[in-house]
């Protein structure tokens, strides 16, 4: 394992940025060759750091941005990305003034933000250019897909205005191939943009497609499509795991900050859920529920260590958390004490075993999309470049 700790505290996500470029270009090689790419990097690129994963999977061939927020799209500006950044939903109309400064493409889901954006737009010499987004059903943000051309009427006399692009998001993209639900959408969408052709309203590039559609619905490819998930080595349901091979970018390490050998019957962190039952060495690490290491797995997870699992004992912390080693100098296999300094993995691969965001994610409930953008929030980021495996 590479030494890859941080100097301030031993705890660390690493995030790799080859496996993304692969994971990027595998999802642009299920696509016609003529399909652009946006590269979904809401949320600090799912955790992974948003500028840096932008200009690898730019490297990769995407050629467009998504982000959830206007900081988002200023972050990745003052970065230094010059391709086109489509901000996925309005921010309140105070933002439009960074929308155009930052040279941002909107989503535009109301008739008095665009009409304001295009306002402000002429006023500054400038023309903004606009998605419009399309409410298909999941009745999120979106103009309902029977009131498009109404809805077109109010906004595309304006000058100060540029439709490039006319997109839709599928609720239900993830489920199996030959989802009801997702014909429905698609049809509403397709009938929408047909519509606006038959009435001479350009749509520009329309999109659909987000990393389960990509994988499972190469009907809705359409003109470009917006990779996220996927991108980061992560399935985005169970139904795409036998349909591409992805590798999963995120890891997180840390290093053992004490290390003790309680006595029997002593109890370990707040509210003694867990008291050491036999000979057992106690490990301690800077990595708490602040850094995204879920507090409802006390005492039901594990990490890697020495290629072997450790259960982790007590509850997890704000900012640290235990395991128990059990060293067994009789096993096939010889196992070895922990000491100050040790690395441990809480997630991604050791030797010949894993710890996924999947298992972790199930165990709670959620999905690996929560607990990647959850590690991603204060813990140091490490990019390492791995070759293909
Ligand atoms: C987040 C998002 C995506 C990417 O979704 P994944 O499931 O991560 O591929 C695509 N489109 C929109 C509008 C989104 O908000």
């Amino acid at each position: 394992m590479l030494d890859t700790t941080p100097a301030h505290r031993w705890s660390w996500v690493e995030v790799d940025l080859s496996a993304i470029r692969r994971n990027v270009r595998r999802l642009m090689d299920i696509t016609p060759n003529d399909t652009k790419f946006m590269a979904i990097v809401k949320a600090d690129a799912y955790g992974h750091g948003g500028p840096v994963v932008a200009r690898a999977c730019g490297i990769a061939g995407a050629d467009m941005f998504g982000v959830a927020t206007l900081e988002e799209g200023i972050e990745l500006r003052a970065s230094g990305i010059t391709a086109p950044i489509l901000l996925l939903s309005e921010p309140p109309r105070t933002g439009i003034p960074a929308i155009l400064e930052n040279d941002l493409i909107c989503a535009i889901t109301t008739a008095e933000f665009a009409l304001d954006l295009g306002e402000q737009a002429v006023n500054a010499g400038l023309t903004a250019r606009y998605h419009l987004k399309i409410d298909t059903g999941m009745n999120r943000i979106g103009v309902n897909h029977l009131d498009v051309l109404e809805f077109l009427k109010l906004i595309d006399f304006h000058r100060g205005l540029e439709r490039t692009g006319t997109f839709t998001h599928f609720a239900t993209a993830d489920t199996t191939p030959e989802d009801w639900d997702f014909a429905l959408q698609l049809r509403r969408f397709k009938e929408a943009v047909t519509a606006m052709r038959e009435a001479d309203f350009d749509p520009g590039t329309v999109h659909a497609a987000n990393s389960a559609a990509i994988i499972m619905h190469p009907e809705a490819h359409f003109d470009m499509v917006r990779g996220g998930i996927a991108m980061y080595g992560l399935h985005p349901s169970d139904s795409t795991r036998d349909l591409i091979r992805l590798e999963p970018a995120m890891s997180v390490r840390a290093r053992a900050t004490m290390v003790k050998e309680p006595s029997i019957g002593e109890g370990v962190s707040y509210g003694f859920t867990y008291r050491v039952p036999k000979s057992v060495q106690i490990a301690t690490f800077p990595l708490g529920y602040a850094d995204g290491m879920p507090r409802a797995l006390s005492n039901d997870t594990q990490v890697l260590f020495d290629g072997r699992r450790c259960q982790q004992v007590g509850r997890i912390c704000m900012d640290q958390f235990m395991i128990e080693v059990v060293s067994n100098p009789s096993a096939l296999k010889p196992t070895h004490p922990i000491t100050h300094g040790d690395v441990i993995t809480v997630v991604g691969r050791d030797g010949d075993d894993e710890i996924t965001l999947d298992d972790m994610a199930k165990r709670l409930g959620t999905i690996n999309y929560e607990l990647a953008c959850r590690f991603g929030l204060r813990m140091d980021r490490i990019y390492t470049r791995s070759s293909a495996s």
